[in-house]
């Protein structure tokens, strides 16, 4: 009971995050024309709060977008843990589709996913059709390019029926996508994932979301930090510094790894649009940023010479 209890309040941080997202594009941060199709309504959120969202949301973006430019329309994209998140068409919109792009979630979260994607014909329409079918279940979701299936990801002997029926191609170039997800599985699951992961792409990157630096000043993973939400971090110690954000894809048979604190990645992105976003909210304490982005990562990691080394900076 306290496990499933546990898995409900993960599945309730997905509402969190298509929440913010969509708070901060109302404002004006990135644009996404797809999020309110799924999100309807949002309370008000603190600047740092959006400022952080919007460098998640970019520094995701310059990764993505050089996969895109390394693998052509030869490239997979498979994101899991996905939620609500609206990538697939927002690279469609910009002309950038990948051969083939899969979302995983919990079934719960691709039900209530399905559910939206089927009620707007905005959503519908830009699903690639050859003969216009377009597959669904409760859960799951198959078009010709972009496939929305349930599981759990702890649960690695499934993971091969699931990408088979979303047409997975084990040999083509592939980036995988974790934006706060693996915090919330425990390190003997997302160890065995990220393993089996390793052993069957060998042309791929990974590129990985979530909290880092959780030690306080006395070594210890700050207790307030085992709790997000309501729900236990069972991934938590993954999330030391950003040797260990490293390191954890290494040891799991991946070829090499790097990372970046969100600080790091801000300062990165473009300074004409961080002009911009910085105008749209006062932001009277600078610090409170900054410690929140401290706290946060993108760390990736790669198989195969394509994608080896990508760094943070533009171009
Ligand atoms: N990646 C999305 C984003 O950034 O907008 C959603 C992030 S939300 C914080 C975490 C997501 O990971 C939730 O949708 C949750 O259901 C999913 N998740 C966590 N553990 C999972 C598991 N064991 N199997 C499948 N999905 C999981």
């Amino acid at each position: 009971i306290k496990d499933m209890a546990d898995d409900e309040a993960i599945q309730a941080t997905n509402d969190d995050a298509s929440e913010c997202k969509r708070y901060a594009v109302q404002l004006g941060y990135w644009s996404d024309p797809f999020i309110n199709f799924f999100v309807k309504q949002t309370g008000r959120k603190a600047p740092e709060i959006n400022r952080g969202y919007y460098a998640r949301v970019k520094g995701i973006e310059v990764f993505v977008d050089k996969f895109i430019k390394l693998s052509g329309e030869k490239g997979q994209i498979i994101n899991l843990g996905a939620g609500f998140d609206t990538l697939y068409w927002r690279l469609k919109e910009a002309g950038k589709c990948p051969a083939n792009f899969i979302e995983l979630d919990f079934p719960s979260i691709t039900a209530r996913k399905c559910y939206h994607i089927k009620k707007h014909k905005q959503l519908i329409d830009m699903l690639n059709t050859e003969d216009g079918e377009i597959r669904f279940s409760t859960t799951d979701l198959h078009a010709a390019n972009y496939h929305l299936v349930g599981i759990d990801l702890r649960h690695i002997s499934e993971l091969t029926n699931k990408l088979t029926q979303a047409e997975v191609n084990f040999n083509l170039p592939t980036m995988f996508l974790t934006e706060c997800v693996l915090v919330y599985v425990d390190a003997g699951a997302a160890s065995a994932l990220l393993k089996w992961l390793a052993g069957k792409f060998s042309n791929s990157i990974f590129i990985n979301y979530e909290q880092v630096n959780m030690k306080d000043k006395f070594g210890q993973i700050m207790l307030s930090n085992l709790r997000s939400r309501g729900c236990l971090l069972a991934g938590v110690e993954d999330c030391e510094s950003l040797e260990t954000q490293q390191r954890r894809f290494t040891i799991n048979n991946w070829e090499g790894s790097n990372a970046w604190t969100m600080v790091e990645v801000y300062d990165s992105l473009p300074q004409d649009d961080r002009r911009r976003i910085e105008h749209i909210e006062m932001l009277d304490e600078q610090e409170l940023l900054v410690q929140l982005l401290q706290h946060y990562c993108i760390s990736v990691a790669w198989n195969g010479q394509t994608f080896k080394n990508l760094s943070i900076a533009q171009g």
